[in-house]
C-alpha cells in the first residue's frame, strides 16, 4: 500500500518541528551533511515551498521548533521574515525555538528580526577560534568575525546562545580545545555548548586529502573543563548551564514524535501504536516542485526501533529507559538489557542503565554490544504490535 506522506503527518497531534534549510555559501571540508551551494532563485522558491508545506500541516501542539541546515543564515531578511510568519501558528505551544546561524551570516537586521519574533535561541557554528583550524575546516569567516557575531547576539538580543566547538582536528592537541572553550566561555558564557570530535567522513574533502583526526584524547580534558566552569554534561556531546538543556534535541534522544519539513528532513511519528518514518529526498529541485510528496514512508519494524532507542538513549545521562523498553518490547527484553548492563557497571562503564562519563568514551563499543544483544532477542511479538 502506498501511503501519502502528508496524510501520515496529519495523524499526529503533538510533534516537534524541524525545518531544513539546505543552502551553504560554500562547503566545509569536513561536512557530510546534505546541502547545496547557495543560489538566490532556488532559495526563494525553496522557502515558498516550505511555507506552503507549513500551511498544510495540521499538527498544532508543537513543543519545540528547530530551524537547521545547511546554513539558515543564508536566508535573506524577507525570506527569514516569511518563514517566521508561517511558523506563528506553531509558536504558541513551543517552549523553545532555535535557529542555527553561522557567525559570518549574522547581521544586525536579522538579529533585530529574531529578537522581535518568538525565536528563543540561536545555535552558532563556531567550531574553533584558531585561524589554522578554521582554515583546515574551510570555515568561512575570520576569528574577529566570530567575536563580533557573539558580541552582537549578546548586545542586540535576549536570545539564549548555544555554540558548537569541534575538537581533535589533525595536528592539534587538547590544549587547543581547552583554549577554544575558555575563550568562548570568557567571552560570551553561552547557556549551551556542543563539543564534537572531528570525524573524517567518507566523501568529504578532508577524507580525500587523507586527513586523520588527532590521536590525543581531547574529550576527557574538555569535559573536565566544562564541569569546572559549571556546565552540566547531559548528553554525549552537549553541555549546559543549569536549566538550559536543549529541549528539541532531548526529544530526539527520547524518540518523541517530530516532523521534519525540507528536502533532507526526516519525520518520525507514532500512529496506531506503530512508529512511522517519513524521509525527504536529497534533491532541492524536486522538493521545490513536489514538496513533501517526494518523501518516502516506512514503518519502523520493532527490532529496528529497539536498536534506535538503545542507540539514542545511551547518549544521554538518563540512559536506557528500562520502563519504556518493558512497556513497548516486553518484560523479557527489559530484563535482558538490565542483565547486559550489570557487568558493564562492574567495570565502571555504566551506572544503572546509563553510561558513566568514562563509559561515554566507549559508546561505540557499548552500542555494538547492545546490538548483538538485540539480535539474540525475540522482539517481534510485541504487546503493542
Ligand atoms: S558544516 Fe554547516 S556551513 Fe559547513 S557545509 Fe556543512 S552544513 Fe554547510
Amino acid at each position: 500500500m502506498i501511503i501519502n506522506p502528508r496524510e501520515v503527518l496529519s495523524r499526529t497531534e503533538t510533534a516537534s518541528l524541524y525545518i531544513h534549510i539546505p543552502f551553504c555559501i560554500s562547503r566545509c571540508s569536513y561536512c557530510a551533511f546534505f546541502s547545496t551551494v547557495d543560489d538566490a532563485s532556488l532559495r526563494r522558491s525553496y522557502i515558498e515551498r516550505v511555507i506552503h508545506e507549513l500551511h498544510a500541516l495540521t499538527c498544532r501542539d508543537v513543543p519545540s521548533i528547530y530551524i537547521g541546515g545547511g546554513d539558515p543564515s543564508t536566508l535573506q531578511l524577507e525570506e527569514l521574515s516569511g518563514l517566521l510568519k508561517a511558523l506563528e501558528p506553531f509558536s504558541a505551544t513551543a517552549q523553545e525555538i532555535t535557529i542555527e546561524m553561522n557567525p559570518e551570516g549574522i547581521t544586525h537586521e536579522k538579529l533585530h528580526l529574531l529578537e522581535r519574533s518568538p525565536v528563543t535561541r540561536i545555535s552558532m557554528g563556531i567550531q574553533s577560534f584558531d585561524p589554522m583550524v578554521r582554515s583546515l575546516l574551510t570555515r568561512r569567516g575570520t576569528t574577529n568575525q566570530v567575536f563580533s557575531a557573539l558580541d552582537s547576539v549578546r548586545r542586540l538580543t535576549s536570545l539564549k546562545l548555544s555554540a558548537d566547538i569541534i575538537t581533535a582536528v589533525e595536528g592539534t592537541d587538547p590544549s587547543l580545545t581547552l583554549r577554544d572553550l575558555n575563550v568562548l566561555i570568557d567571552h560570551s558564557t553561552p547557556e549551551h555548548i556542543s563539543v564534537y570530535e572531528l570525524d573524517i567522513e567518507e566523501g568529504t574533502d578532508l577524507e580525500k586529502q587523507g586527513s586523520a583526526p588527532s590521536e590525543h584524547d581531547h574529550l576527557t580534558p574538555a569535559w573536565q573543563l566544562l564541569h569546572e566552569r559549571g556546565y552540566d554534561h547531559y548528553e554525549l556531546s552537549n553541555f549546559c548551564l543549569p536549566g538550559y538543556h536543549g529541549i528539541h534535541n532531548l526529544r530526539y534522544w527520547d524518540l518523541k514524535p517530530y516532523i521534519g519539513i525540507g528536502c533532507s528532513a526526516v519525520s518520525t511519528i507514532e500512529t496506531d501504536g506503530r512508529y512511522v518514518r517519513v524521509t525527504g529526498i536529497h534533491d532541492v529541485s524536486r522538493f521545490i516542485s513536489e514538496g513533501m510528496d517526494a518523501s518516502t514512508v516506512e514503518y519502523i519494524d520493532p527490532p529496528t526501533l529497539f536498536r534506535e532507542l538503545i542507540m539514542v538513549s545511551l547518549r544521554t545521562r538518563k540512559g536506557i529507559p528500562l520502563e519504556r523498553i518493558a512497556k513497548e518490547f516486553g518484560f523479557d527484553a527489559a530484563q535482558a538489557v538490565k542483565d547486559h548492563c550489570s557487568p558493564l557497571e562492574g567495570r565502571g562503564i555504566m551506572k544503572g542503565s546509563a553510561l558513566t562519563q568514562e563509559g561515554m568514551l566507549f559508546i561505540n563499543e557499548v552500542t555494538v554490544g547492545f546490538f548483538e544483544l538485540a539480535d539474540s532477542l525475540d522482539i517481534k511479538d510485541l504487546p503493542k504490535y
